[in-house]
């Protein structure tokens, strides 16, 4: 039996796993599972355990112990909730966190870590209550729902499982990072993009792709790759197709083919070259600078503002997401203070960042969400400091005068600029790192922090290098 995970993303997964079952999860993946087990408990603890007093209705609520015959069982003896569920349709096995009796069949509820919803006014959305799950009614609200690829096959297959059994509802569930409510959805649409994810075909070899760096797949793919000297080790994803469509597959080959910019491209791959530049290099310098990053929770919340100010890092913390509002408004009065501070004094002001979307999208959203809190600025002042002259986008200036053939992100163009990191921490190990600090843990904490302070001069280290733009490369 597969999972539905292999629905999603690079298809070649399915074929390493026939031929390797024995290569483990990667540390990440694990982490991953590990949350999830987290949001599952978390659920559970808010399920009911039986009606209310005097409310006489039949609810039994049981675990089918993660059995397919076990989840049969339960179905067959019609339990109202059905934790750790099981159910097969064709070649898949899907776990399915929760069934719920549901109007005349069961209706499977996927727990996740992502947001299931989000707050819309005019779209109606409809949910039920965890904590009422088996007993409640359909409630509507305000929402708008998301949908993830896993999530959307997951419940789609257990859809038609429960359909073979004459058992689906036609709608199914995911209960998000709001744990309470259960967004229910009809199943027509989710199949439909199942039937779409079904009739892709297995490759037949790897192809290089974003999720190449976390898969555990990677030692034995990258061999492949290499002997096929493949383009996409280049140039990942479909980034190639132009040139596999004038049968350029290698990168010798798009070497040899002499196409200007994606040649140099090529060659520089082949050279070990990080970073090419297009021409003289060039980025602006103020009197005052500060270098700035922040660090955000999934997209619960922004918990760590940093600048780095060319001799000092400046941190604005918020272990506990109750105080994010506060860490903002500190984070806020500190720069407007700093821009102040240096046009009283006739000085030249710039704040720099490495792509601007994160911190904009946090500034943005921490002014409207905790509008009227002290010290919290208004959206419209935010907009004012996004467009104006003194906040400046490094990866801008980087894209427009760079090229790359192994990207431009900060950790690689900054150790090509001289700059060292000190840690070898990621977004993704960031993720746990932040469950660990916001449980209190000092090493968990000092480590975020020399993870931005980290980027934030990374960030002065590329701007530097830009603009000497004698810089040996
Ligand atoms: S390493 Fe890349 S190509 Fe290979 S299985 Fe993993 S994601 Fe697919």
């Amino acid at each position: 039996m597969t999972s539905p995970s292999e629905l999603v993303g690079c298809r070649y997964r399915a074929v390493q796993r026939a031929a390797h079952p024995d290569v483990p999860p990667t540390e990440a993946a694990q982490a991953r599972a590990a949350r999830i087990d987290a949001a599952l408990a978390a659920v559970h603890n808010l399920l009911p355990q039986s009606p209310a007093m005097g409310d006489a209705r039949y609810f039994r609520r049981v675990s089918a112990g993660k059995s397919y015959f076990e989840t049969l069982e339960c179905l067959a003896a019609g339990d109202t909730l059905i934790t750790e569920a099981v159910l097969e349709w064709g070649r898949f096995q899907i776990t399915v966190d929760i069934l719920v009796a549901f109007e005349d069949g069961y209706l499977p509820i996927m727990v996740s870590n992502h947001r299931a919803a989000r707050n819309h006014s005019g779209v109606q959305a409809r949910y039920l209550a965890v904590p009422r799950l088996g007993l409640g009614s359909v409630l509507t609200g305000e929402f708008k729902i998301r949908h993830h690829a896993l999530d959307t096959y997951r419940l789609a297959l257990a859809g038609r499982a429960l359909s073979e059994m004459d058992l689906s509802c036609g709608l199914g569930g995911t209960i998000g990072q709001d744990r309470t409510r259960a967004f229910l959805e009809p199943l027509a649409p989710l199949d439909e993009a199942l039937t779409r994810a079904l009739q892709v075909e297995t490759p037949r070899a790897p192809r290089r792709v974003k999720e190449c760096d976390s898969c555990r797949y990677w030692s034995l793919c990258s061999v492949e790759l290499e002997r096929a000297d493949d383009i996409s080790l280049l140039l990942p994803g479909d980034r190639a197709n132009p040139y596999r469509e004038r049968g350029i597959h290698t990168v010798g080959g798009l070497i040899e083919a002499d196409l200007g910019e994606a040649s140099l491209l090529a060659a520089a791959f082949r050279s070990g070259q990080t970073v090419v530049p297009r021409g003289l290099l060039s980025a602006p310098r103020f009197d005052v600078e500060l270098f700035i990053d922040l660090e955000a929770y999934l997209d619960q919340g922004a918990y760590l503002w940093g600048a780095w100010d060319g001799s000092a890092y400046h941190a604005f913390t918020a272990w506990s997401l109750a105080e994010e509002a506060s860490a903002f408004a500190d984070f806020w009065a500190y720069l407007c203070d700093t821009r102040a501070t240096a046009t009283a004094n006739g000085q030249t002001f710039g704040a720099f960042c490495y792509s601007a979307h994160g911190e904009n999208h946090w500034m943005r959203a921490s002014a409207r969400r905790f509008a009227g809190q002290p010290g919290v600025p208004t959206v419209a002042e935010v907009e004012e400091f996004i467009n104006s002259g003194y906040w400046v986008d490094v990866f801008q200036l980087v894209r427009a005068q760079l090229i790359g053939p192994f990207g431009l992100g900060l950790k690689v163009v900054a150790p090509a600029a001289g700059y060292h990191y000190s840690g070898d921490v990621d977004g993704e190990s960031s993720v746990n790192l932040f469950l660990d600090a916001a449980a209190g843990s000092a090493a968990a904490r000092t480590a975020l922090l020399n993870y931005n302070e980290d980027d934030c001069r990374a960030t002065a280290a590329v701007r530097d290098f830009l603009e000497r733009s004698d810089a040996p490369l």
